[in-house]
This record gives C-alpha cells, sequence and structure tokens, in this order.
C-alpha cells in the first residue's frame, strides 16, 4: 500500500500555533451540515489522536476547501492543506464515500460527473444549444496524471 506523507504536504509543527479561538470553524460552511466537524475540531483531533483515526472519518469529505478558515485564522494556518492532505492520506487506504467513488468513475467513463435526463430537451426549452460531447479521453489522462486511478478503477 502507497503510504501518503501527510507532513509533507502539511507541517507538523503548525499544529501547534492553532490556540483554538475557532474563529475558522464559526466560518465554515461544512459545519451548517455537520455540527461536529470543524477546522478546528480537527487540528485539535490531529493533536490528541493523531490522524490515524481521523483519516476513517467520513465527515473529512465535507470541507468543500472554500478557504474561509485559512482567511480566517490570525495564525495563518493553512486548514484547509492539512484537510486535502488528510483526504489523500484516507484515498490511499481505500477510504472514500460511495457517492464519491461513483461520480468519479462516471466522469472518467461519461466525462459528466452526473447524469441529467433529458439534459438536451431542458436546454433547448430555455433556447440552449445541446451540450458539446465530453471530451472523454482527455479527462481520463488528466485523472490519471492526479493518481486517481491508483485509489479508484475506471
Ligand atoms: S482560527 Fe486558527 S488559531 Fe483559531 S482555532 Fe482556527 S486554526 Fe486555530
Ligand atoms: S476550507 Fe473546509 S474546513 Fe475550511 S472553512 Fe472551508 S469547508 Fe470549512
Amino acid at each position: 500500500m502507497t503510504v501518503f506523507k501527510i507532513w509533507k504536504h502539511f507541517k507538523r509543527e503548525e499544529l501547534y500555533e492553532c490556540y483554538q479561538c475557532a474563529r475558522c470553524t464559526g466560518s465554515c460552511p461544512a459545519m451548517e451540515v455537520a455540527p461536529a466537524f470543524g477546522p478546528r475540531e480537527t487540528i485539535l483531533k490531529c493533536l490528541g489522536l493523531g490522524y490515524d483515526q481521523l483519516v476513517e472519518d467520513e465527515k473529512l469529505w465535507l470541507c468543500c476547501t472554500c478557504n474561509v478558515c485559512e482567511d480566517r485564522c490570525p495564525q495563518k494556518i493553512p486548514i484547509s492543506d492539512l484537510l486535502v492532505a488528510l483526504r489523500n492520506s484516507a484515498a490511499l487506504r481505500g477510504n472514500i464515500p460511495g457517492r464519491l467513488s461513483i461520480a468519479i468513475e462516471l466522469l472518467a467513463k461519461t466525462g459528466r460527473s452526473m447524469i441529467v435526463h433529458q439534459l438536451d430537451e431542458m436546454r433547448s426549452h430555455h433556447g440552449l444549444a445541446p451540450l458539446p460531447p465530453a471530451p472523454v479521453d482527455e479527462i481520463r489522462q488528466i485523472l490519471k496524471k492526479t493518481g486517481l486511478d491508483a485509489v479508484i478503477e475506471f
């Protein structure tokens, strides 16, 4: 199994710069749907539990990498880098939420991450031309360059 080195992507010592003021958490949109998730809480869990337990937690995938936490952090801690690193580690361990795997597979096979029925009819109803075909080969190449094919078969 490939081991993802989290601390190569986020400086571990930055965890200790957090003084738990919660400004980040107060602005996090993911907290709206999962109150137990938050950037401050993620840092605290990293410090207290280590990251092994965190990469098992599906809530990690609720972060939309909007960077608001980072913008608001008085310590300028790059929190979304930590979340992305944790997710990369989770993915390499096979911990990817099912709905996300399906969207990635669809993207690789059709060039779109979801199927919209009667799309052309709806576009035509609004006076829009049909969508051009998606460049599936190019999309697959891009997905492969990110290393996604190592964690999801497509
Ligand atoms: S805003 Fe920064 S210092 Fe405050 S809790 Fe969040 S990460 Fe820690
Ligand atoms: S980057 Fe993620 S953790 Fe930070 S505010 Fe946005 S959703 Fe929340």
